[in-house]
């Protein structure tokens, strides 16, 4: 019997890796998803926020606990090489977000499938565009938490190049707040062979992004964390065209609010003092794309789970990974039920990479070699990863319901 559902969990996956689908375009995921949910006992509500699926199970008096998992897939041209590789040009599952799904499917049918054991109220979210960092605002927004009830505690988990069979679990601020802005620079573009009757965008950007530098090296202190990225600079067509503007991308990560708030203001700084300083006669624009707060883990609750966790993969088997500078909205759907969150990192590395590291600092090496997420060659291991995964889950709801 176990057998028989961890063949059909791994036929999941599979379906589901094989066929990813963009942010807000989940619509063949959830489809899977509410499908199996219903055939599981779960009452099914959809579409919540686009494309999202909402599952309820009640089962008596007691606590409400909410699993959450993650659908959509990334804009990457796979080169894993996988027997079941992405079968949509350009489109991949990189970041992992198959398996959280796969992972909460199983959970959700072993919690249906214990009823017996347990009393309360079992939710599960299947939430789009993750990497947008708007798919669990879309859903609140539609009226999540008044078509299920207010959890208790809000539980997910994010695959990472941890050891398969290893968790990953860090109280308080555990992922980074994100930040995407765009900045457009104007200057006044002509020949360029008659630089003196412009104003070149081009060398106010280049001006622009090394000064932006400065910001995490000569502002903030070493004991605070933040990242400015500078990850795309576009501008100009032709060698003898001095374009009229260029155009910034940046994403910006921090944990503290403080932190965050400086970060962003000196940005605003510097683009307005190099576009004066390079002459321009037109401010620049500065537009926040997406955003998302840090996820912090509520530290008792996190402590409560823990229990749960290392009933599964084992004590010396849940270790601290430390602040990870990646993002996730997860915290949105906390904040808006008002429950606690715990949010931790499921181990997705083929152990035998591992093997012969003990050392925190060869281990740390050992990660650095693997394809991370977002990567084309991100590929975790389909077991103990999917086993481990959906146990975690069940655990975890298991010991916050009665
Ligand atoms: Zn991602
Ligand atoms: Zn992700």
């Amino acid at each position: 019997m176990a057998t028989e559902s961890a063949e059909r969990l791994r036929g999941v996956y599979r379906d589901l890796h094989a066929h990813p689908e963009l942010s807000f375009q989940e619509h063949r995921t959830a489809g899977i998803a509410a499908a199996w949910l219903r055939e599981s006992g779960f009452e099914v509500i959809e579409p919540v926020g686009t494309t999202g699926v909402a599952g309820l199970l009640r089962n008596g008096p007691g606590p409400t606990v909410l699993l959450r998992a993650d659908m959509d897939a990334l804009p990457v041209r796979e080169a894993t090489g996988l027997p079941y590789a992405s079968t949509v040009d350009g489109v991949m599952h990189a970041c992992g977000h198959d398996m959280h799904v796969t992972c909460l499917l199983g959970a959700a049918a072993a919690l249906a499938g214990s009823r017996a054991d347990w009393s309360g109220t079992v939710t599960v979210v299947l939430q789009p565009a993750e990497e947008l960092a708007q798919g669990a605002a879309a859903m609140v927004a539609d009226g999540l938490f008044e078509r299920i009830p207010r959890p208790d505690v809000v539980l997910g988990q994010h695959v990472a190049p941890l050891p398969a069979g290893t968790i990953g679990l860090r109280p308080g601020p555990a992922f980074a707040a994100t930040d995407s802005l765009r900045v457009t620079l104007y200057g006044s573009g002509g020949h360029g062979s008659r630089p003196e009757t412009t104003v070149d965008p081009v060398v106010m950007a280049a001006a622009t992004v090394l000064r932006l530098q400065g910001i995490v090296a000569r502002e903030v202190s070493g004991n605070d964390t933040a990242v400015v990225t500078v990850g795309a600079l576009n501008a100009g067509t032709k060698n003898n065209i001095i374009p009229d503007d260029a155009e910034l991308l940046l994403s910006v990560r921090t944990f503290d609010t403080e932190v965050r708030g400086r970060v962003l203001a000196a940005i605003e700084r510097i683009v307005r003092a190099e576009a004066q300083a390079s002459g321009a006669r037109q401010q620049p624009r500065i537009e926040q794309t997406e955003s998302a707060p840090a996820v912090l883990n509520d530290p008792a609750a996190a402590e409560r789970t823990r229990a749960a966790l290392a009933a599964v993969v084992g004590a010396g088997r849940v270790v601290d990974p430390g602040p990870v500078t990646g993002s996730e909205d997860v915290g949105v759907l906390a904040a808006a039920a008002g429950a606690p969150l715990v949010f931790w990192l499921l181990g997705g590395a083929d152990p035998a990479a591992f093997e012969g590291a003990s050392s925190p600092s060869e281990l740390a090496r050992v990660v650095a070699g693997l394809p991370s997420n977002h990567s084309p060659r991100y590929a975790p291991v389909e077991e103990p990863t999917i086993s481990v995964g959906v146990a975690a889950l069940a655990s975890a709801a298991r010991h916050w319901l009665d």
